[in-house]
């Protein structure tokens, strides 16, 4: 493993695939990691995600492809011979050794001065300094992923391999990790490699997201640009959630795109789909709806988008109100409103306009299933 860590590397793959037997784990992906990033590959159990990652560990053999780490093919090589070090779901801890020595492993293997120092740094930093003498079987599952953590980052690979590795953390811990982990990367400028499932983890620790779904990258993007410009159902489902409706292109102003929906007209913005399609499927995320009384209809501002509905529910949640509406086709909508003032709220039963800003809306094509 090399020294330095300054500059982290680069990781490219190049049609690598994995099959098991006939099925299909991994399709045929190209993918450049950017050096110094913070990649997360995210997905549902089952995308091949751990196995996209466990590829690039050198524990599992690609079935084509390559795979170059900072110019160097490492395709053929042992993984430790690879400049990358990986956390494991499993915490694979040395367990007759106290978690002190546990985490100064490699700096004292390599000779390392200073050891005591960067121990207790590290201990620090993931909350265990009072725990330094005890056994991992005296940690709980949180605590002993932790160790695990810290065990990985002080022997400052190029490249750091995460598997799913917040997982055992309850959410406090895990956000409070989420922003630790973060920072370690932003500080020691190596290359994060994250698999999760979780896709308000990924989107809070990511730079460029990678989103998988049966065994291939659908999309790939900066999380503020997959959770705006989803190009499949599956990714505006997966990030958060989305009302997607079934929408006819009757035509263009200008640029703009007009729309129909059950009679409903809607225009969308130049750039928000690609293709000249007939049919879109129109995503708008709950949070960028707004509800209005239909009373109060002749109140919603010129140039927005609009439909009709009926309000079937309201949570109150504390940060926002989350309403169900059924429009007149009989689909239920979810908006979120934010800051709402209680005597404003609206009751179930009442008529509603349901209106948003037209650029807030996505498209998707609408010959996929909506999941
Ligand atoms: P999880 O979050 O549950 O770990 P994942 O997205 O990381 O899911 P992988 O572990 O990469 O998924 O597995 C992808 C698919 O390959 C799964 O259907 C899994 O059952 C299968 N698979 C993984 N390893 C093997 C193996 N050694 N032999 C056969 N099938 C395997």
């Amino acid at each position: 493993m090399t020294e330095q860590n300054t500059a982290g590397q680069d990781v490219h793959l190049a049609g690598i695939s994995k099959t098991f037997g006939d099925f299909h784990a991994v399709r045929p992906l190209d993918l450049t990691i950017p050096a110094g990033s913070f990649f997360a590959l995210l997905g549902a159990s089952g995308c091949g995600k751990t196995t996209t990652l466990r590829m690039i560990a050198g524990l599992e053999d690609p079935t084509s492809g390559t795979i170059v780490i900072g110019g160097q093919d490492i395709t053929a090589l042992p993984p430790y011979k690879r400049p990358v070090n990986t956390v494991f779901q499993n915490y694979a801890l040395f367990p007759h050794l106290d978690i002190f020595e546990n985490v100064a492993f490699g700096l004292r293997r390599r000779g390392k001065k200073d050891v005591k120092k960067q121990v207790d740094e590290m201990l620090e930093l993931v909350e265990l300094g009072p725990y330094a003498r005890r056994k991992p079987h005296q940690l709980s599952g949180g605590q002993q992923q932790r160790v695990a953590v810290a065990r990985a980052l002080i022997n400052h690979p190029q490249v750091l391999l995460l598997d799913e590795p917040l997982g055992a953390l309850d959410l406090k811990l895990r956000r409070q990790m989420q922003l630790e982990l973060k920072r370690i990367q932003t500080e020691v400028g190596i290359t994060f490699v994250h698999v999760t499932h979780d896709q308000e983890e990924a989107m809070t620790m990511a730079d460029t997201i990678a989103v998988m779904n049966a065994g291939r990258i659908e999309q790939l993007g900066a999380p503020a640009d997959l959770y705006e410009s989803p190009r499949t159902t599956f990714v505006a489902n997966f990030l958060g959630q989305s009302n997607l409706l079934a929408a006819q292109v009757t035509g263009k102003q200008g640029d703009d795109l007009l729309l129909d929906v059950s009679g409903c007209r809607l225009t969308l913005p130049a750039g928000r789909t690609g293709a000249d399609q007939e049919r879109v499927l129109i995503g708008v995320r709950p949070e960028k709806l707004t509800l209005t009384h239909a009373d109060d209809a002749g109140s919603v501002a010129e140039g927005r988008n609009r439909i009709t509905g009926t309000v079937l529910d309201a949570s109150f949640i504390g940060v926002s109100t989350q309403y169900l509406v059924r429009s007149p086709w009989g689909q239920q909508i979810s908006v979120f409103e934010q800051n709402m003032e209680r005597d404003t709220r609206i009751a179930p039963g009442a008529e509603v306009v349901l209106h948003w800003n037209p650029a807030h809306a996505f498209a998707v094509d609408a010959d996929q299933d909506v999941h």
